[in-house]
This record gives C-alpha cells, structure tokens and sequence, in this order.
C-alpha cells in the first residue's frame, strides 16, 4: 500500500471522494485518469494473445478510464468488483438477467421504479420467470412469500415516488437462510449515506446518471457485489457486452469528486423546503424519510447517514375529479422548477407522478402527488416558487 492508498482508508467522506480512485503517479502525475477510447488494443507476440496475458485484452472488457471508475465505486460500495452499463436502468436489468433463470421467482418490492416493474412483467415473464410484489414495509414477514424457487429478492429503500423505507437488514436475513440473492436499487441514497453491502445486500444499484452525474447530462449505471457475487455478475456483463463508454465512465468519476458537498446542499435545502411544506393547510402530506412524521423515519434514521434531495408532497386534492387540474395548475406556476423526468441534477425539478402500477402500495387518496428535486438553487428562490404553484392550486 503507497501514501496515496493508506491515505484514504479512515477519511473523512469528502476527503476519500478527493481521492479514491487511481493513484496519479500511475499516470504520469495527472490528477485525473486519462479517457482512453478503445475496441482494439494490440498484444507483442503470438504467445502473449494466445493465452491474453496482459491486463489489458478489448474495450468491452475494461480500459484504465473505466478501471479508475470500478476502484472508486469499490472503495466507495465496499465491493469486490463493480461493473459499468449505459443507464441506470440496464444496471437492474443486467443483474437480473445474470442471477434468474427459466423457472425461477423473484420478489420485487411495489415501491419499484416503474421500468423495473415493466422489465419483470414483460420480459422475465417471457423468459419464464414468476415475479411477486411485495410492501415495501413487510420486513421479515417476507418469509411468508419464500417459495424453494425465489432466487432474488429486489429491495429499493427509498421506494420510486412515494419513499417507503424497508429494513434491509430483516430481509436480506430471511432471503439467504432461503438462498436467494438480495439486490438493491440504492439510487436515492448513494453510497455516501447508505452502504447496502454492510447490511448484507449482495448486489448494489445505482442510476449514476442521478448524483454521481449530477448536472443532467450523463446517463449511466453501475452495479457493484460483493465477493460471493462478483464471478457471476462480471461473467453476465461479458456475456451481455454491455460495457460503458470511456467518456461517460470519465465524467462519472469527475462527478463523484464534488458529490459529497452537492448532496449535503441537496439535503439540507430539501429537508428545509419538506419541514416548511409540511406545516401548510394546502399540502396534505410530505413524503420524506428524513420527516419524523414519515412513517419509514426510524429505520432511516437507524440505517441512513444522510438524505438526498427529492421527496414528494400530497396536495390537498378536495373531489378526485379535480386532482388533476390541481396538479398541472401547480406545475404550469413554477418558474424556476423545470418540468422533467430524472433527479440529481444541479436544477430544480418537478413531476406529477402516477401510481397507476402500484399493486399493494396504492396512490393516496387525499389528493395528486407531485414529486420535488430539489437543486442547488437558493432556497429563498425555491420556496417562492413553490408558494406561486401552491397558490395556483388552492386557487382550481
Ligand atoms: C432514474 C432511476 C433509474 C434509471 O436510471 P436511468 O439512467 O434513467 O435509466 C433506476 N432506478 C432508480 C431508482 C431511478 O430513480
């Protein structure tokens, strides 16, 4: 172990953040890993390519840019490997597509990310796997739901929209004593303030086109597992081809370096904007784990170091048939909120968000959910937006 390794290991987070990753002198001294564009890569004699002994044998399996970015994810997961794909969704599908099988049932929580739930009605349905929803909140219960055939279990704390929080812990117990795998879509959190890997998820999740990006610009996905995992995930990514590309994989890294101070700003301005929220007549409920209201507040307060910038909020809706008016009439007010898909970004965004798919975990009744990223923005700013929609809503 050099100085620049030993180093990182007791850090402070933004400190490691600084750090992790490659050591400079491998590369000249440039602080920053070199993009290096490659299918191709030429070996010196017929021995060397006969048995592809050299680190380097094709793009699809790895080049120094994507390299920097594995060790960084690893340092960051406590993972013993970590493989890189082009959105965050196919950074669900292909662990799925690795641990499933003809025959098999998974257990997916409710609270999924809607495109999971599509990937496991459709296509694991075709190639012969059984999917089961389950509350986000069972918990150990998930017992009951074990079948000799349940091979995965899919957690994703908080869930899609409406932020449940699952015990994590409870359910990974349950899962191995049955043998399956436990994978985790930990998107929201990051791994700065939730590491599922310590809580015995065997395969972490991530959509890096969220915080690690951070500027809504990159779509990319990592998955990371742990040693019993590792073989098998990297042999699916090599059987898929389904590789990154070196540019992508570059400004990931980039982004990781300033995603400690960005996502303490994301935090705290959400959790200002949620507690204001939350004491409005017009807003029937904040959905956010970091509320002690929220119903999930004490395992995220047990489990979580921290929370990130999106949440959701309930308008008070009054008849059902107005909901929808409501809801784009607090849209259509907002001026600095942009009206777009995704989060984590630097800017402000908002969604009214349909709950159509939901199977067990129904929308509320009170009134339209809209969800809130919450950017980097001054929040002075942000609440008189948010007060302009409010009022435009109360006004329907
Ligand atoms: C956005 C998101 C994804 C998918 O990421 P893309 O890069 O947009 O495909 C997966 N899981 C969660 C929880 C997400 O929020």
């Amino acid at each position: 172990m050099n100085d620049h390794d030993s180093a990182k290991q007791d850090a402070g987070i933004n400190t490691r953040l600084s750090h992790i990753g490659p050591n400079p002198r491998d590369f000249h001294g440039f602080v920053n890993p070199p993009v290096v564009h490659a299918s191709t890569v030429l070996f010196p004699d017929a021995r060397t390519m006969e048995n592809r002994a050299q680190k380097y044998t094709y793009g699809t399996r790895g080049t120094p840019t994507t390299d920097a970015l594995c060790e960084a994810i690893d340092e960051l997961e406590g993972s013993a490997g970590t493989i890189l794909v082009p959105s965050g969704l196919a950074a669900v599908t292909v662990p799925f597509l690795g641990f499933l099988s003809a025959g098999d049932h998974a257990l997916v929580v409710d609270s999924v990310y809607f495109p999971t739930r599509h990937f496991c009605d459709t296509m694991l349905a075709r190639l012969g796997v059984t999917v089961d929803y389950y509350d986000p909140e069972i918990g150990a219960g998930i017992e009951a739901l074990m079948r000799p055939n349940t091979k995965l279990v899919h957690t994703e704390a908080p869930g899609s929209n409406t932020f449940e929080m699952q015990d994590i812990g409870a359910i990974c117990a349950v899962a191995h004593r049955h043998g399956a795998v436990v994978s985790m879509d930990n998107t929201w959190a990051t791994p700065i303030y939730f590491k599922p890997l310590d809580f015995g998820v065997d395969i972490s999740i991530h959509a890096a086109t969220k915080y690690p990006s951070g500027h809504s610009d990159v779509l990319f996905g990592t998955v990371s597992a742990n040693a019993a995992h590792w073989e098998r995930l990297h042999d699916t990514q090599i059987t898929l081809g389904t590789c990154a590309s070196p540019d992508d994989s570059y400004q990931i890294l980039r982004g990781l370096r300033t995603m400690g101070i960005r996502l303490e700003r994301h935090q705290h301005s959400a959790l200002e904007l949620a507690a204001w929220l939350e004491g409005r007549d017009d807003v029937a409920a904040v959905l956010h784990p970091g509320l002690p209201s929220f119903p999930g507040h004490a395992i995220w307060k047990r489990d979580f170091k921290g929370a990130s910038g999106i949440f959701s909020i309930v308008l008070e809706g009054g008849a059902p048939d107005r909901h929808k008016a409501k809801a784009h009439a607090f849209l259509d007010a907002l001026r600095y909120f942009g009206l777009g898909y995704s989060w984590g970004g630097f800017e402000s965004l908002a969604v009214h968000v349909g709950l159509g798919d939901r199977r067990i975990r129904k929308a509320p009744a009170e009134g339209p959910v809209l969800r809130l990223q919450i950017g980097l923005e001054d929040i002075k700013d942000l609440k008189a937006d948010l007060e302009r929609a409010l009022s435009a809503a109360a006004a329907v």
